[in-house]
Parts: structure tokens; sequence; C-alpha cells
């Protein structure tokens, strides 16, 4: 099995290195920085596995570095896991709004956050591209580009199809006009967020009734596959 290798963006040296540390013994190959904006450059360059990222930095914070990862199409699939004080932000790394996978919060045992990442990248194996999506009554078909509603088939543009894709793709995520506009169109310009607005309004009015309400709008941040819904 290929190595799998950790970013850890942290600026307390303390328990950078004993992070490090165990996770080397633990077999991971391991990259560090306790600087908000080298950890992006790693990230895009050298494309970690998993990200473990603490929220408290000098500079651009975990927050920054977290809006960062997901706006950049290079970074935005890796899986990363706030490190976090008690109370700080919890809420908004849990709500998704930040993309996060999970978070470990201060003080934690080593061991925790070892568990955490193994079950992060876990979920993170990605199947085959090839691989049909489920969601709900959907099944998006990549190989045969067919989608289903129910098991009838249904007519999609190609944008559609595209968006439909990358939404169940990020099922659960929160996915901002931009990020869409980015991966679907292959271009984010400002003006152009409304275009996204109105092929999902498109596409929920031929998916219909359930599989349209499987497709969330998410207030002043953009659209989610809900995946509560028996996603697969
Ligand atoms: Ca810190």
């Amino acid at each position: 099995m290929k190595t799998q290798t950790v970013l850890i963006v942290e600026d307390e040296n303390d328990i950078r290195e004993l992070l490090a540390f165990n996770l080397r013994r633990e077999g991971f190959s391991v990259l560090e920085t306790g600087d908000g904006r080298e950890a992006l450059s790693l990230a895009a360059g050298k494309k970690p596995d998993v990200i473990l990222l603490d929220i408290m930095l000098p500079g651009l914070d975990g927050l920054g570095v977290s809006r960062e990862l997901q706006r950049e199409p290079g970074t935005s699939a890796i899986p990363v896991i706030m490190l976090t004080a008690k109370g700080e932000e919890v809420d908004r790394i849990v709500g998704l709004e930040l993309g996060a996978a999970d978070y470990v919060v201060k003080p934690f045992s080593v061991r925790e956050v070892i568990l955490r990442i193994r079950s992060v990248l876990r979920r993170s194996a990605a199947p085959p591209e090839t691989l049909p999506l489920h969601c709900g009554p959907v099944t998006l078909d990549v190989a045969e580009h067919a989608v289903r509603v129910a098991g009838a088939p249904v007519d999609l543009t190609i944008t559609e199809f595209r968006l439909l894709e990358d939404l169940l793709r990020h099922k659960g995520k929160v996915r901002s006009r931009e990020q869409l506009l980015n991966a679907v169109w292959g271009y984010s310009f400002e003006g152009y967020a409304r275009t996204v607005d109105t092929h999902v309004r498109r596409l929920r009015a031929k998916v219909g009734g359930e599989a349209a309400e499987g497709i969330e709008t998410v207030r002043g941040v953009g659209y989610r596959a809900r995946d509560d819904r028996g996603c697969a």
C-alpha cells in the first residue's frame, strides 16, 4: 500500500513534533509547518492525503488556510482535520461551512488524532471515478453519462449533468458558487454567480420532487447534496 502523507500545520513546536514523531512511527510520511502560507504551498505542491490544521496560527490562521484550500481546485479534495482549543469556532467547523472533515479538541491524545486520521482516510478513499453515484432516488452514471430518478431516465444538459455530478461527489459538503463555477464551467467570475443559481433551478425542475429537495440551498454560501438520504 502506498505510504500516506500527513501535512501538520501547527506553530507550537512541542505539539507539532509530538504529532510528527508519532505519525512517522505509525508509518505515515509527514510534512510540517507552523506557517499558514507555507501550508498552502505545501498542500498544492505535495498533495498530502490529509491535513492536520491548527486554528490558532500567526498570520494567516487555520480558518483562512482552510478557506484557501477549499477555493483551490488542486487542494479542495484534501480532507482537513482541524485542531482547536475548546469552544473555538467549533460550530462553524462542524457545520462544514469550512469543509473540515473532522476536528479534534485540544488537549488531545496522540492516539485519538491517529484514529481520526485513519477514519478520515478510510472515508476519503475515493471510489473509482467511473462508479455510478447514488443519492436518494438519484443515480448518476458517469461512464454512461446517464441520470435516473427512481429508475426513470432524466435528460440533462452537459452543464446540468456536471453540476449534479459535482454536488454528488461532494455530498454533505457545501459547495460555494465559486467552487461550482470553477468545477463545472472551468472559471470563476463574480458576475456569473447567478449562472449557478439558474442552472440549479433548472436541474431541480428536471429531477423533481424528492431528488430536487436533496439539492439544498445553503443561504449566502451555495449548495449541498444532502447526505442524509442514503447517498453512497
Ligand atoms: Ca497554534
